[in-house]
Order: structure tokens, then C-alpha cells, then sequence
């Protein structure tokens, strides 16, 4: 028996239902678009089923400003733990019914002649617009090196740790420092862990600032609203890690200097492993100035528009190193070390292979502007620094989603039919393929 999906056509597909699928859906359902969101687990499994237990977020909750539902609790400059960022996201497509189905995955997106012919696992679904919300991280990325560690040492990459208690007892080697990495080497630090740290080269930043969070002074600044077309080069901007700094326990910066007084080992970046031996860049001092110099860079321009704005925040003293390495370690020998257990904390990549429509480019990026792609009727949402900042988080989306949702609502009242068109000439065999579908019920 088919699925009730099978076969249907709709006039906006909305394939991811995170916080951009249900922000897209709120914005088309405002313009009285109908459309249907396609989710293959569940409404806010990203943050319950990828995340650690003691994970909050870092950004204070008054930035959680999905379209018509911004954060009501009673903890604005608090930061949500892990199961009340689920039920915030859960309980908005609630609380506006929004229609998603769970447990339904898009499995392959072509485009024909007559429209999107979207197959998923439930069937095959028609629409002249599809909005591809997927994640901005979608598969964890490990490098290949893991293969030549050996086989009795426990590995995970950061999206599978849960908690210190899932380790074998031991010593925890954790590799990378983007937020991830540092908040996990935080949380077996603090549970009594040894850990030993590959410092990468991502930034970080402190959590206040002569009186407030930093994040309240740069949104004040106009920070969060800077589109990517004001940088000369977007790609820098787009693929840099994110600043490091945690909303734990009420929030606080992470020094990684501070945890190695207290016992934390930290190295540089890890490069090889060989013999029983993890092999270091000579670069741990470098990352450790550098992320202290990009702090410190954010609090001059905070000091600047003190300065200009004539505002009376309190004088705070600036940071001074706690610490500083001997010298940057080159190797560390796994029988020796004590090591039981690694969590690769090295990031995320995107899979987009299902999607059949030449629109991306050597990295497989989806080339966009703004969302808006070259095949007329096909939008990203959710993308790190699609437009601006917040673009692929809860700050951002919303902004992001009212402007597709406005290119939307275009083709949808100029009467488009069926018919796709590319906005930069058709590419070569766009349009051969042979399995087209025609929809059997009009939703
Ligand atoms: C460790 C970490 C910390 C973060 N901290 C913050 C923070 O403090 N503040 C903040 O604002 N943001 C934060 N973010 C960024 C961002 O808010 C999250 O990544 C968020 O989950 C993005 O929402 P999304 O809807 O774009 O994607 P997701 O939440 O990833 O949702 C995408 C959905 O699409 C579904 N899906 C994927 N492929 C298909 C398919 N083929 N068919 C159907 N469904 C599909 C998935 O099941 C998923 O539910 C953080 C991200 C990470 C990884």
C-alpha cells in the first residue's frame, strides 16, 4: 500500500524540520503558501540525539528569536540547557501546528521540466518551490589518522559523547578546539578526568565585558546584522571556527591556560600518529596568543564604542596570560600517557549527494545568494553565514527565512507553473533524467 504522501504535489517543499525548516514554514504559512516539511527523525533530534549532556548553548536565550516566537522563560541573559532547547523548538511547531511529517527523509531531489520531483522514503512528492533546511552540520567529520591508533582505545567523535561515565576510566585525549572540543574537554576536566588537548587555531572570546555579555554588546554594535557582502572575503568569514566560550553554569569564558594550571595538558595541533606516538605541530603558543588576540581585539572594539557612544560601563581590567607552555610539546607516547578513550571534536561536513541539481560548487557548496540559488524555485536555509551571523542560528534564521519567504510568495502569486527555469542559463543535462513522476493528487 503506498504512503498518504506518495504522489502529492505541493506548491513549497521544506525538507529538514530544525529550527530554519520550522521558521520557513512559519513564514510561508503567514502568506497563506501551503507547503509541507519533511523531517526524518524528529522535531529537535539534532540537539537532543548530537549533543552532550551538560550541553547549553552560548548564546544567551533573549537571542533565541525564532519568527513569531521568541523566547519567553524566565532566563533571558541565561543560556538553555540541552532539553529545553528541544522543547523550545518542539513546542514551537506546536504551537502553530505547523505541518511536518517525521520520519520521512528526502532521499533525492531532481528537477524536471514540470517541477521538483522530490523522492523520499515514503515515495515520491512533486513542488514548484523546495527549500533544502537540512542542517548547517550535518556529517561528523573525522580525519583518516583515527585508523592507525590502536584498536583498544574508545573513539567518538564530539556528536556521540554523552558524558564522562561513557569512557573507560583513563585518560581522554581530545582533539580540537572549536566550541565543541573545549566544552567537552571542560566537562571531563571538571568531572576529574585527565585530559590531554590538541589545541587548534580557532578564536575565542570572553563571556562579559566591562558590565554585560559580549553577545549583548555586539548585537548593540550592529555585529550580528553585517551581511556577508560587507566582508571582502566571504569565504574566510563563512568557513572560520566559531569563537570559543561556554554558557555553563551561568556562563564564563574558557581559558585553556587556566585548565592547564590546573593539570590539563595541552599540545598543538595534532598532525600525525606513528609508532605508538601522537605527533604535535610546534604551533600550541602561536594558538594560544592567537585566541587571546581575537578576545582581546573584540574588547577594544567594545572599549571603542564605549568611547564613541559616551557610555558609562564600568573600567575591567584586560586579560594577562595565566600561563604559558615551556615549549611546544612535539610527541606524546600513547603507552605511556594513559590514554583509554579519544573525542574527535574536529567538526562537520555537509552531504548534499542527493541532491541531483548542478548548483554547487568544487566543495560541494551550494552556490547561493542570499539562500537563493541559480535553479529558479530552489533555496538553502540554515546555512552558516548565509546572509549574516546568526544566519545558522536562532538569532539569524528568522531574518533569513522572511526573505526567502518574500522570493517565494513571488512565484507563487505570479502563477508559476510547474516549470523551472535556471536563473544563469540551463546546465548541460539538467534535465535527463528518466524516472519523473507525475503527481496523482494535487494537496
Ligand atoms: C555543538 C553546537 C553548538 C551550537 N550552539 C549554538 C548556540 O549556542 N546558539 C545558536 O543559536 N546556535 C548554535 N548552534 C548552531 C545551530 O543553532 C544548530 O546547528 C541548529 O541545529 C541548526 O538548525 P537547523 O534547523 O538549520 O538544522 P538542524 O537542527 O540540524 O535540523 C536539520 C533537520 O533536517 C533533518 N534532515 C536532514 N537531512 C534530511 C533529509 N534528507 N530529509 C529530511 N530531513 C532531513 C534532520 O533530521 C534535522 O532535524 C550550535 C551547533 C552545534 C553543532
Amino acid at each position: 500500500m503506498s504512503h498518504p504522501l506518495d504522489g502529492r504535489h505541493h506548491s513549497v517543499l521544506v525538507i529538514g524540520g530544525g529550527q530554519a525548516g520550522l521558521s520557513m514554514s512559519y513564514c510561508l504559512r503567514a502568506r497563506g503558501i501551503d507547503h509541507l516539511v519533511l523531517e526524518r527523525d524528529e522535531v529537535g533530534h539534532e540537539w537532543r540525539d548530537r549533543r552532550w549532556d551538560m550541553f547549553c548553548l552560548v548564546t544567551p536565550n533573549w537571542q533565541c528569536q525564532l519568527p513569531g516566537f521568541p523566547y519567553r522563560g524566565g532566563d533571558p541573559e541565561g543560556f538553555m540547557g540541552r532539553a529545553e532547547i528541544v522543547s523550545y523548538v518542539q513546542e514551537y511547531a506546536r504551537t502553530f501546528g505547523l505541518p511536518v511529517v517525521e520520519g520521512v527523509g528526502a532521499t533525492r531531489l531532481r528537477v524536471t521540466p514540470h517541477g521538483f520531483l522530490v523522492r523520499t522514503s515514503q515515495g515520491d512528492l512533486t513542488a514548484d518551490q523546495v527549500v533544502v533546511a537540512t542542517g548547517p552540520y550535518q556529517v561528523p567529520l573525522i580525519p583518516r589518522m583515527t585508523e592507525r591508533l590502536p584498536e583498544s582505545l574508545v573513539q567518538l567523535h564530539s556528536s556521540q559523547y554523552r558524558n564522562p561515565g561513557q569512557l573507560p576510566a583513563g585518560e581522554v585525549l581530545v582533539v580540537g578546539t572549536g566550541q565543541s572540543g573545549c566544552q567537552i574537554a571542560e566537562d571531563l576536566h571538571l568531572a576529574g578526568r585527565r585530559v590531554h588537548l590538541s589545541v587548534g587555531s580557532a578564536p575565542r572570546v570572553a563571556r562579559r565585558y566591562r558590565g554585560r555579555d559580549v553577545v549583548a554588546w555586539l548585537d548593540e554594535m550592529g555585529y550580528y546584522r553585517r551581511g556577508i557582502d560587507e566582508f571582502a572575503d566571504a569565504d574566510a568569514v563563512r568557513f572560520r571556527a566559531n569563537h570559543y566560550v561556554t554558557g555553563r553554569d551561568g556562563g564564563h569564558d574558557i581559558d585553556l591556560r587556566a585548565f592547564a594550571l590546573e593539570g590539563m595538558r595541552l599540545y598543538g595541533r595534532l598532525s600525525g600518529i606513528d609508532s605508538g606516538f601522537l605527533r604535535f605541530r610546534p604551533d600550541l603558543r602561536k594558538n594560544l596568543d592567537a585566541a587571546d588576540a581575537v578576545s582581546e581585539g573584540i574588547k577594544s572594539s567594545i572599549d571603542a564604542y564605549i568611547a564613541e557612544q559616551r557610555i558609562g560601563a564600568p573600567a575591567e581590567e584586560r586579560y594577562t596570560p595565566v600561563w604559558e607552555p615551556d615549549a611546544d610539546p612535539a610527541e606524546l607516547s600513547l603507552s605511556d600517557s594513559g590514554i583509554t578513550s579519544v573525542v574527535w571534536s574536529t567538526g562537520f561536513g555537509r552531504d548534499h549527494r542527493w541532491i541531483d541539481v548542478p548548483i554547487f560548487d568544487g566543495r560541494g557548496y551550494p552556490t547561493h545568494d542570499r539562500g537563493v540559488t541559480s535553479c529558479e524555485g530552489l533555496y538553502f536555509l540554515g546555512l552558516p553565514w548565509q546572509y549574516t551571523w546568526g544566519s545558522g542560528r536562532f538569532c539569524g534564521v528568522a531574518a533569513d527565512a522572511e526573505f526567502l519567504a518574500s522570493r517565494i510568495e513571488l512565484l507563487y502569486r505570479g502563477g508559476k507553473s510547474h516549470e523551472v527555469r535556471w536563473l544563469a542559463g540551463v546546465p548541460r543535462g539538467s534535465y535527463e533524467n528518466d524516472d519523473w513522476v507525475a503527481p496523482r493528487t494535487v494537496a
